[in-house]
């Protein structure tokens, strides 16, 4: 039986220490706190064990997963390896660079990691500093270094742009040094100021500047470009054949499982997210008894999944086969959004170029102008 492909999610909900600008899911760790994530991370991963379909793409994110030492990421290959059916293309690890003990490289990679992705940010220590990570260039450079000692196949690192009193120079500089590691995928994001955060006293000092944002995204992209890294997506790049497989699950519109506290999942039609607090989330696991630690769980509409796929699918540089799409949901693009696309055209926000739909090369950074149309 050929059975459907689905990517796996798995949540790890603490760091080290929280970063002020941050606003995902994510406190500070303490050690029972970690054998509570364990324990309901096996209880739900028994609760939704299914031989229906093969895991081929699984991605630990966070928080600071890299905090997981070699006993506990067998642990959790363990858990995963016991309910579903892994037959794994890839399996990512999000990782800090502040991880000094080879035994903990060692372990991951004996647990079957196959990519990093690693939480870089910058190569200039003054930005480090500003956005308060805890750790140096130097020993972001180090960390890295230990990483391919280690034998990991695939290395991504995460930048960030658009930090209060950014220079060009330190952007130079980063790009200087991606160029010197020779990364197979960088995700580059622009600093988002999200209001009630630590970061705040920052901004009130320093304000954000949209415009000086834009130029250096386009410096990045250019420089990302000239390293031989391609942009793919609106925030990411890759050598050829380094694309992300699980983040193209998203793009492509494909199914996931998440599992752990604040993961979303979309399975076939239905979408749900999970409790987002460990709290929450475990207390409804607890005894493995069946307990629901699912919200907001509810049937796609079709006409909903339209509209969400044809936005994920112009995140991609390549852009979506208007054939393509047709044959998977039923839908002609041009006769159901006729006036949007035909809009979007006159403002050359959007190209029809034969069977293709995709947003112009230089218009990524208006992308956000093009999804409205379509929500
Ligand atoms: S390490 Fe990442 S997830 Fe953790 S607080 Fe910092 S930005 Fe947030």
């Amino acid at each position: 039986m050929d059975l459907k492909r689905a990517g796996l999610y798995i949540h790890f909900p603490f760091c080290r220490a929280k970063c002020p600008y941050c606003h995902f899911t994510s406190v500070p760790i303490e050690g029972r706190l970690i054998e509570r994530w364990q324990t309901g991370l096996a209880n739900e991963a028994a609760q939704s064990a299914s031989e229906d379909y093969r895991v081929d793409t699984l991605y630990i994110g966070g928080g600071t997963p890299s905090l997981l030492g070699p006993d506990e990421m067998f642990r959790t290959r363990e858990t995963l390896r016991a309910n579903f059916r892994l037959d794994l293309a890839e399996f990512t690890l999000e990782a800090n660079p502040d991880v000094r003990d080879e035994a903990f490289l060692q372990g991951w990679k004996d647990a079957g990691v196959s990519r990093l992705s690693v939480g870089v940010q910058s190569f200039d220590d003054r930005v480090l500093k500003i956005l308060g990570r805890g750790y140096t260039v130097r020993q972001a450079e180090e960390f890295l270094d230990l990483a391919r000692k280690a034998g990991f196949g695939t290395i991504s690192l995460d930048l960030m742009i658009g930090v209060p009193t950014e220079k060009r120079s330190s952007l130079r500089t980063t790009l200087g040094r991606v160029r010197e590691i020779g990364p197979d995928h960088v995700s580059l994001y622009i600093l988002e100021n999200v209001e009630g955060l630590p970061f705040e006293s920052v901004v009130r000092d320093h304000p954000m500047d949209e415009d000086a944002a834009a130029d250096a995204y386009e410096l990045m992209r250019d420089g990302l470009e000239e390293a031989g890294l391609r942009r793919y997506e609106i925030s990411n790049f890759a050598r050829e054949g380094g694309e992300c497989l699980h983040n193209l699950k998203y793009w492509h519109y494909e199914s996931f499982l998440g599992l752990g506290p604040s993961a979303c999942s979309h399975m076939g039609a239905m979408r749900w997210c999970n409790k987002p607090g460990l709290e929450a989330w475990a207390s409804a696991l607890a005894g493995g008894g069946g307990g629901d630690c699912r919200e907001e769980v509810r049937p796609l509409p079709p006409e909903e999944s339209v509209r969400e796929a044809l936005i994920f699918g112009l995140r991609l540089v390549r852009g979506i086969s208007l054939g393509g799409f047709t044959e998977r949901f039923g839908v002609d693009v041009m006769e159901r959004f006729g006036r949007e696309v035909g809009d979007l055209v006159e403002e050359g926000l959007i190209l029809v170029e034969g069977d293709v739909l995709r947003i112009p090369d230089d218009k990524f950074l208006l992308s956000n102008q093009v999804f409205r149309r379509f929500v």
